[in-house]
This record gives C-alpha cells, sequence and structure tokens, in this order.
C-alpha cells in the first residue's frame, strides 16, 4: 500500500473504513478532560457500551427471580454460557463442541496441563518459547515440579540468535525435532506478548505431532487480534483470555480450546468439578464423574454470570465485524503505523522496531525498543494524551485495533512521538 504522511490520507483512509462506526460503540478513556488516543488492547481492550446493559439485565434477573434464575426467565444461568460458544467459537477458529469460556487464563492453562502434559519414561520434557509471559513460565515449572521432574532439565526454552529479536520458524522446528524423543509437549504462545510475533502455529502443531508430542497455544495476545484455525490446523489445545482484545472487562473470564478428537475421551485424566458433569444428570448429585463431551467436560464451578455476560456483549461485536474484516483493516492500520514510524524516525539512533517487518508475521501491535530514556519517552506521550504501555526494560509497545483505533488516531500518534523524538 502506498501510505502518505499527512492528515488528509489518515482521514480519507478513515472514510473509506467499512469498521470505522464500531468506534463509536466502545468508551473512550480520557485524559485532560479529552478523548485519548488509546493504544493499549493488548493489555486491556475498551469498554463496549452494550456491556453494561448485559450486565444489568443479569443483576435484574437476579433481583427479580433469585435461585429461579438458573432455570427461569430469559437464557437461564444453567446454560448461560452456551450463548457465548458460536461466536467464540468463531474468533479462533473451532467447532462450537470444542469451545468453553469459563474461569480465567492462568487456571485454565492449568487445567490443560492437567490433561495434556503427561510425561512418560524419557518422553517428559517441554518445548516453550524463551522470554514467555511470566505467567506460563510459573505455570510449567510448577507442573513440571508436580510431575517430580527438575524444570531446568523438562524445560527446553527456544530464544532467538545472537543479535536478534524473534524467532525463526525454522529453528523452533529444529528444536521440535532435535527433542523428538523426549518430548511431550510444545506449548507456545499464539503471538509473543513482548515482541507481537506471530508464530506459525499451523508447522509448530504439525512439527510437533510429528515428533509424538501433544501441541498447545495460549493466545492471550492472538485471540481477537489475527483469524486462528486451531481446529483446521489439528492444534490440541489452546487458552485465551477475554480482557485484551476481546474487551470483557478487567480480570474477565477465558476461552478454553479441546480439539474434537479428545472430545468423546472420557478417559482423558482431569481435575473434574460438578458443572463438567454430564448435564442430564449433574443435579442427581450423585457419586462418579461423567464428564460432557467436548471441552465443557472441563469446566468445575457454575458460571460466573457477571464476566460472561459482558463477554457475550464483545463476542456480538466480533460476529457484526468478522475476524477476516478486522484483520484486513488490520494490516493496512498497523502497516501505516510502521511507515509513520520509520518516516518521523529516519535516522533511528534512538528507536528499533524489534516486531517483524512481514505484515503476516505481526498482528496489531508493534514493540519499540527505546535505546535512550525509554520510559522519560513514554511518560512524555502519555502526558500527550496517549495511551501505549510500557515494559522492563526498555520497550514501548503500539497496539492499535482495528476495531475502535483509526488511521487518523494513528497519524496524531506519529505526529505527537515526532515533536516528543525532537526534545529526547
Ligand atoms: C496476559 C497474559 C496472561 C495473563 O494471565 P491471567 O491468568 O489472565 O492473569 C498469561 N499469559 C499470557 C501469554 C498473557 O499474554
Amino acid at each position: 500500500m502506498n501510505y502518505q504522511n499527512t492528515l488528509a490520507f489518515a482521514q480519507e483512509q478513515d472514510q473509506q473504513d467499512p469498521l470505522n462506526h464500531f468506534k463509536k460503540r466502545f468508551y473512550a478513556p480520557q485524559i485532560n478532560k479529552q478523548d485519548a488516543i488509546y493504544f493499549c488492547g493488548n493489555s486491556l481492550g475498551l469498554q463496549p457500551k452494550s456491556a453494561q446493559a448485559y450486565i444489568d439485565h443479569e443483576m435484574q434477573k437476579w433481583a427479580d427471580l433469585a435461585v429461579e434464575g438458573h432455570f427461569k426467565g430469559e437464557n437461564p444461568w444453567f446454560n448461560y454460557h452456551q450463548l457465548l460458544t458460536e461466536s467464540a467459537a468463531h474468533v479462533v477458529g473451532a467447532k462450537p463442541v470444542e469451545v468453553v469460556i469459563m474461569n480465567q487464563l492462568t487456571v485454565n492453562l492449568h487445567l490443560m496441563l492437567v490433561s495434556f502434559y503427561r510425561p512418560q519414561g524419557k518422553r517428559f520434557k517441554v518445548i516453550m518459547e524463551g522470554g514467555a509471559f511470566p505467567s506460563d513460565q510459573y505455570a510449567l515449572e510448577t507442573q513440571t515440579r508436580f510431575h517430580g521432574y527438575n524444570p531446568e532439565e523438562a524445560i527446553i526454552e527456544i530464544f532467538p540468535r545472537e543479535g536478534e529479536y524473534t524467532l525463526r520458524t525454522e529453528d523452533i522446528l529444529k528444536t521440535i525435532n532435535d527433542h523428538a524423543d523426549e518430548l511431550a509437549l510444545v506449548l507456545m504462545g499464539g503471538i509473543n506478548y513482548y515482541t507481537g510475533q506471530v508464530y506459525d502455529m499451523e508447522a509448530i502443531t504439525k512439527a510437533g505431532h510429528q515428533a509424538g508430542a501433544v501441541v498447545g497455544f495460549d493466545l492471550a495476545h492472538a485471540a481477537g487480534n489475527i483469524p486462528v484455525k486451531l481446529h483446521d490446523w489439528d492444534v490440541d489445545f489452546a487458552v485465551w483470555c477475554t480482557y485484551k482484545y476481546l474487551n470483557s472487562g478487567p480480570g474477565g473470564t477465558s476461552g478454553v480450546f479441546v480439539h474434537e478428537r479428545h472430545a468423546n475421551n472420557p478417559d482423558l485424566p482431569r481435575f473434574a468439578g460438578w458443572w463438567g458433569h454430564d448435564a442430564s444428570s449433574r443435579f442427581q448429585m450423585k457419586k462418579g464423574f461423567i464428564p460432557m463431551v467436548g471441552a465443557e467436560g472441563w469446566q468445575l464451578s457454575n458460571a460466573q454470570i457477571l464476566p460472561l455476560a459482558v463477554h457475550r456483549a464483545s463476542l456480538e461485536l466480533f460476529e457484526e465485524a468478522g475476524m477476516e474484516n478486522l484483520r484486513a483493516k488490520s494490516e493496512k492500520l498497523t502497516g501505516y503505523l510502521e511507515y509513520l514510524i520509520d518516516d518521523v524516525h529516519a535516522d533511528k539512533d534512538v528507536l528499533e522496531m524489534i516486531t517483524p517487518r512481514d505484515p503476516k508475521a505481526r498482528g496489531c501491535q508493534i514493540s519499540m525498543l527505546v535505546k535512550k530514556d525509554a520510559r522519560l519517552l513514554f511518560d512524555k506521550l502519555m502526558e500527550a494524551g496517549i495511551i501505549v504501555d510500557y515494559r522492563e526494560p526498555n520497550v514501548i509497545r503500539v497496539a492499535p485495533t482495528p476495531l475502535y483505533n483509526s488511521f487518523e488516531e494513528v497519524y496524531r500518534f506519529s505526529e505527537i512521538l515526532h515533536q516528543c523524538l525532537q526534545a529526547h
């Protein structure tokens, strides 16, 4: 695409953008009594204006029906989570039987590891990306320990080559092949939270399976950001949170994917609770766990209706927009951001982009390594009304989301960045 560093160009792109109207359907955070430019949907997505009504509706049901709300009224709570299944399945390229919305991300990751990290004999090792999000590191560290292994020995981390910031697919696949005899599990992010790199999930899954391992993904930064096809790629399991790109509120609920081929395997070990028990006999309260078919069989507790209500409101927007349309806009929008950063920072002495330049290898986030006074630059941007995020020790992450960000905002950001850099 031929980008231009002018306000007129940015505004023209917004006029031509078929998703432009979604911006009005979110609350804009305020800085100095003005709408901030919010490029932090990779950390906490904005609030859809429709969410409040969904919450109020359930609060009213609780007031009016109390316990009867589980089985009576509109959308009884007993099955409420199922209202979200189909639209969530669209977001991650799954069949409805493969998806359940429940709990929170790290909890779900542990539940999946209980079922899918099953070390045996010399096949006990796990491959993950070096510098993974800490929660994922802690989960695997403690899971390997739980099975009696030393994490130092059991966990193989893949790091970028010397002088590089991102992983090469060939290196990931080679590491998998090299450890084929001792590999129990490959667990990667779909997108690395720090660099914004998209991993080739299809190729990784294939290589993992060829090596005889189970393959799972943490889609915290991928869900709602890029289209994924978990079913077709044959991924065994995946988990994601809903408060980042999926705009479902602080500490919001989470999603789980379990591939259909595991759906009807009651022998798969798991930590069970009554909400995963066969629905028709659940209230007989009898001994003997019979899992529901599919991902629902991993539910533990009765569903948290309020976070689910928010997520339901948000998923409706994703249904309306469509992941493929969002991605088409996202590639242009992030490409524009990249172009403008390069343009306003032509001498490249302060910033270095560590996110892949290839649009297919990134989502909507661009991570800038700041070589000088990173925190100061971040503070200056904030003062000027831009909300981005800062990661120790020296990275600023900028994530224009296709659902509620505009080309004009990207342009305004680059103007302010330009000013900040001149004095930096
Ligand atoms: C955001 C994020 C988390 C956060 O975990 P919670 O359980 O939702 O607090 C975990 N892993 C990754 C990769 C993340 O990006």
